[in-house]
């Protein structure tokens, strides 16, 4: 095809191989494993030395259209699919690391994020330094001589802080690790890490690839040296976390109307923080999109627009918060994001609850901070169904 077509033509014409039947809609190929002409077959296929699939826990047809569709999006020459957002992380750092390695990542991660690094990883002795998300010399500091991997979020979950994907990817660089991005908030719709320098890019395809909330998928993105001879795909294939192929058959939907959607996200959810900062017993509002976010020059550098997440303080704390929570009608209470239904959480008390009120206080997640996933219904009944509890 073309290099010239554009993301919103790419996200419906890559990944199609028709099956004898011409199906314009793409098919789904449930199956365990795949049938040989010959034993002389088995053997070429088992070996490499003939392409083609063998099981699906290694390939399936279905999956690799997903792959290649999300491949083209980010500009990556490898995607490999698995079976959440969090396996594409693990399949990620257990491919590319070993025992003694030693991980910088941002201190403002997903919480799963953060449990995998701090108690799982570091059982086989790899240790991990959180580091401001958009302090550049506190991300240099942390560096040691056994540094291999620079792990971050862009904008952050809830108080979307922005750290500079271009700047990090220099320092990483340099010292001689790669550089990770989890752009499952922006999208390759909004934002292209590799194309600013990271070296892998990571997604929960849970969330805005699916699009509906309806299965949990994850990718790793990057150069094919690195995900193939770097272990990623061969820890995969080995330890199993693959995706199957009816969640890469709904994902590989989702993309094909990604882009109007997340565009769609992220211009409700624009209004929404215009809305909500000029409201009375709203104290503080955090959306890279507004020109009073303190990164807005950054987000404006490296993100096409805001994206669907804002976060916002009420007045009244916790009871207040709730309040909010408790009296819509319409949005959901979910910490689950991405969808096309908005959804609406309390991070204090459910994602962030685990982390002491003081290292809560200190990150900002105070409790009267509330966090929407705008979705796709009009801002203006949004904005009444929230005003029930707001005021
Ligand atoms: C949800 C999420 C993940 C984990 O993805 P799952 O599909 O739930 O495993 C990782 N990173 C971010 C930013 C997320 O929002």
């Amino acid at each position: 095809m073309s290099d010239n077509l554009q993301p919103e033509t790419l996200a419906l014409h890559t990944g199609i191989h028709r099956s004898q039947f011409h199906e314009h809609s793409e098919a789904m190929y449930l199956t365990s494993s795949f049938v040989f002409d010959s034993a002389a077959q088995a053997a070429a296929r088992f070996s490499g030395s003939e392409p083609g699939n063998i099981y699906s826990r290694f390939t399936n047809p279905t999956v690799t259209a997903f792959e290649e569709r999300l491949a083209v999006l980010e500009g990556a020459e490898t995607c490999i699919a698995t079976s959440s957002g969090m396996s594409a992380i693990l399949a990620c750092t257990m491919g590319l690391l070993s025992a003694g390695d030693h991980i910088v990542a941002s201190q403002s991660l997903f919480g799963a994020t953060v449990n995998l690094f701090n108690n799982i990883l570091k059982k086989f002795n790899i240790d991990t330094t959180f580091v401001s998300a958009t302090d550049v010399d506190a991300w240099r500091s942390a560096i040691r001589p056994n540094t291999k991997l620079f792990f971050m979020e862009t904008p952050s979950n809830p108080l979307t802080e922005i750290s500079d994907i271009a700047e990090l990817a220099r320092i990483a660089r340099m010292a001689g690790a790669w550089l990770v991005v989890d752009n499952c908030f922006c999208t390759p719709i909004l934002q292209k890490p590799l194309e600013l320098g990271a070296d892998i890019v990571i997604h929960s395809a849970t969330k805005y690839l699916d699009g509906q909330g309806r299965v949990l998928g994850g990718a790793v993105l990057g150069k094919r040296e690195l995900l193939m001879d770097g272990g990623v795909f061969g820890f995969l294939r080995t330890a199993g976390p693959t995706l199957s192929a009816f969640n890469a058959w709904v994902i590989l939907k989702g993309l094909e109307t990604l882009k109007i959607r997340v565009e769609a996200h992220s211009e409700n959810a624009l209004k929404m923080a215009q809305w909500l900062e000029k409201h009375s017993n709203v104290t503080r509002i955090f959306y890279p999109g507004l020109e009073s976010h303190p990164q807005h020059d950054l987000a404006k550098r490296q993100q096409k627009s805001g994206g669907g997440i804002v976060s916002f303080e009420v007045k009244g704390g916790r009871e207040a918060a709730w309040r909010v929570i408790d009296s819509t009608q319409l949005i959901s209470i979910t910490a689950n994001l991405g969808d096309a239904k908005s959804t609406l959480t309390h991070p204090a008390t459910t994602t962030h609850a685990r982390i002491s009120q003081e290292a809560r206080d200190a990150a900002g997640i105070t409790d009267g901070l509330l966090r929407i996933a705008v979705g796709l219904e009009s801002v203006q009944d949004l904005q009444t169904d929230l005003a029930r509890g707001l005021g």
